[in-house]
């Protein structure tokens, strides 16, 4: 039987679309159950991680930076504070990549007006990945130069109705802090400075570091592409900012001390010099300049060695300047009265092997003659000293000395304070030449500010206050109230007087005649020694010449001392040193609107009292 073609095709073709369908179907429905599990899985038991994942890639956290304290004067003028910059920079990689450089340098040029050439130039050569070309820019300037980068020119950024070009890459202007030091090099010994890495180096900036720098807060940020989501700032940590840092100077007398040194630095070419002003009531150092310095905001390559603060880390040998002490130690003991004749200076004494010279003076340059406690200091007679301390011996002395915060190390508040130790006799006794020396000043070491603090007992009354460099640190801009910290009597208030007395007569009549101030009592010794090089030894040519002095003597108001090491060409402190004495009381007294306590029919009142 023969098949019919259509039927067998009719008969066919249903089957074969019957089985086809069915099997597409299936594997519909297999894909369709994988894709609603599949779909499932996700949505029930990878949500949680997806969810997280996908924060963690937009969620930021950064952190927020806390502002460093400022360092203020006493009265809250500001010697070192933190300021905001906006610097004009130029990604060489980017833009020679670009090949924008000569459009970027056209901007710069035509806004801050600098050879383009040298612009080009310095973006071809590649030297730094950032090229900055100006650090203290202009806001609205820098403004402008960041639209005529997206613009692609000035033209287009100062014309919008001008078509944008394509932008210049690499070109922009960023903003950054720096900290910024607003009197250049005044108080820099004391100050010290912060380096372009944020590190503090040297100084107030150094010692306080925790106080001044704040504690850093954090804060996440959600980031889509590039740009911040508006409103997904959320602070995570409170960022602290610095506490401020108020110094008991006066930036004012800072300036008169500082420069009063400048005719001695230019005349004598000191290695180093220093001149501390202070209340003597409250131990506060109103000004405290030193030689070498710098200029805080051109550290960079410079030499660190010219911000030693000298008047603090530096120990030196008193030289005369020590007389005032010992005679005032020997008059509270008792153990002389203030005229009596306590030696005969013969220009020249014995002791053991030792011969000690007396730089004589008026009247007695030709001829022995009797010496009391006041030309002991007026005219600085060795001998008399060496009496002094010879009746004090050397126990009380070395007390005397402690009482007057000349023995061991002590603290002022700056770090670094440099000592030298003196031998204490309740241990093993001086030998006579020992004690001989100490009288006038020699093998024994102080800091200037040590020496400083000792005059401050003579000029209060008799009391030590410990010398301060910090008058408080808050955390607000209000000036803090400054408090003494260590109190104590050395001297009864008529030894003081006494002492006082003999000071002025050594400028009235004496050798610091040329710290005399017309209308002005003033009190102060002169001091022109050998030094000792490290302790060890006299060097010829290594000289310090110092002046400490007190203005008014009469009713004390400042104590100040100068201290030169090595001037060239003279080293008597009376020539080196007095006159800057004389400069700062002058000033001084009169910023300080003290009235004058002389009259001038007085002036050679006191010629007698030797
Ligand atoms: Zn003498």
């Amino acid at each position: 039987m023969r098949k019919d073609p259509y039927d067998f095709r009719s008969k066919r073709k249903p089957r074969t679309i019957g089985i086809d369908a069915t099997f597409i179907f299936i594997i519909i429905c297999v894909m369709f159950a994988l894709l609603l599990g599949r779909m499932g899985w996700f949505q029930l038991i990878k949500r949680d991680r997806n969810v997280a994942a996908f924060n963690d890639t937009m969620m930021r956290s950064r952190p927020i930076k806390a502002k460093r304290g400022s360092v203020l004067d006493r009265d809250g003028n500001v010697l070192a504070e933190t300021v905001a910059r906006v610097r004009v920079f130029v990604n060489t990689k980017q833009a020679v990549e670009a090949g924008t450089e000569v459009k970027a340098a056209d901007v710069i040029s035509d806004l801050f007006d600098i050879p383009k050439d040298e612009i080009v130039e310095r973006i071809r050569s590649r030297k730094h990945r950032i090229e900055y070309f100006v650090k203290d820019a202009d806001p609205e300037k820098a403004e402008l130069l960041k639209k005529a980068a997206r613009r692609g020119g000035l033209a287009q950024a100062l014309d919008s109705k001008l078509k944008s070009g394509d932008p210049i890459t690499g070109l922009g202007a960023e903003t950054y802090s720096v900290r910024s030091y607003p009197n250049d090099s005044l108080a820099s010994n004391i100050i010290g400075y912060v380096n372009s890495n944020g590190e503090s180096i040297y100084g107030i900036e150094h010692k306080y570091e925790l106080e001044l720098c704040g504690n850093s807060g954090w804060e996440s940020v959600g980031i889509s592409g590039s740009r911040q989501i508006p409103g997904s700032k959320k602070v995570i940590k409170e960022c602290l900012d610095g506490k401020n840092v108020y110094l008991t100077i006066d930036k004012r007398i800072q300036e008169i001390a500082e420069k009063a040194m400048l005719p001695t630095i230019e005349t004598y070419k000191p290695e180093s010099m220093c001149a501390i002003v202070m209340n003597p009531y409250t131990g506060e150092i109103l000004a405290l300049a030193n030689y070498p310095t710098l200029n805080l905001n051109e550290f960079s390559g410079a030499d660190p060695e010219k911000l030693r603060n000298g008047a603090v880390e530096f120990t030196y040998e008193p030289g005369s300047t020590l007389k005032t002490i010992v005679a005032a130690s020997a008059l509270e003991d008792g153990c002389v009265e203030p005229k009596e004749v306590v030696a005969t200076c013969h220009k020249t004494a014995t002791i053991g092997k030792h011969t000690i010279h007396c730089s004589v003076h008026h009247p007695y340059n030709n001829g022995p003659g009797p010496v009391d406690c006041y030309m002991t200091i007026d005219q600085s007679c060795n001998m008399g000293a060496m009496a002094l301390g010879s009746r004090l011996g050397d126990k009380k002395l070395y007390k005397y000395l402690t009482d007057f915060g000349l023995v061991g190390k002590h603290y002022f508040g700056f770090g670094g304070e440099g000592y030298y130790p003196l031998e204490d006799p309740n241990k093993e006794p001086w030998a006579k030449i020992k004690l001989a020396n100490v009288s006038f000043g020699q093998g024994i070491s102080v800091t200037p500010l040590q020496m400083a603090a000792a005059y401050c007992v003579i000029a209060n009354g008799g009391e030590y206050v410990r010398p301060q460099i910090i008058r408080g640190i808050t955390a607000d801009d209000k000036v803090p109230n400054f408090s003494v910290k260590e109190k104590r009597r050395v001297l009864s208030e008529r030894t003081a007087k006494e002492v006082r007395d003999m000071l002025e007569s050594c400028v009235e009549n004496g050798t610091g005649k040329s710290a005399k101030i017309e209308g002005r009592t003033i009190g102060g010794k002169t001091g022109s020694a050998q030094a000792s090089v490290n302790g060890r030894g006299y060097s010829g040519d290594y000289l310090i010449s110092s002046f400490i002095g007190i203005a008014p003597a009469e009713k004390p108001e400042l104590v100040i001392a100068v201290i030169v090491r090595r001037p060239q060409g003279n080293h008597y402190g009376a020539v080196v040193a007095a006159p800057i004495l004389r400069e700062i009381a002058e000033e001084s007294l009169r910023y300080m609107k003290i009235p004058a306590d002389k009259p001038e029919a007085e002036d050679t009142e006191r010629k007698e009292s030797i």
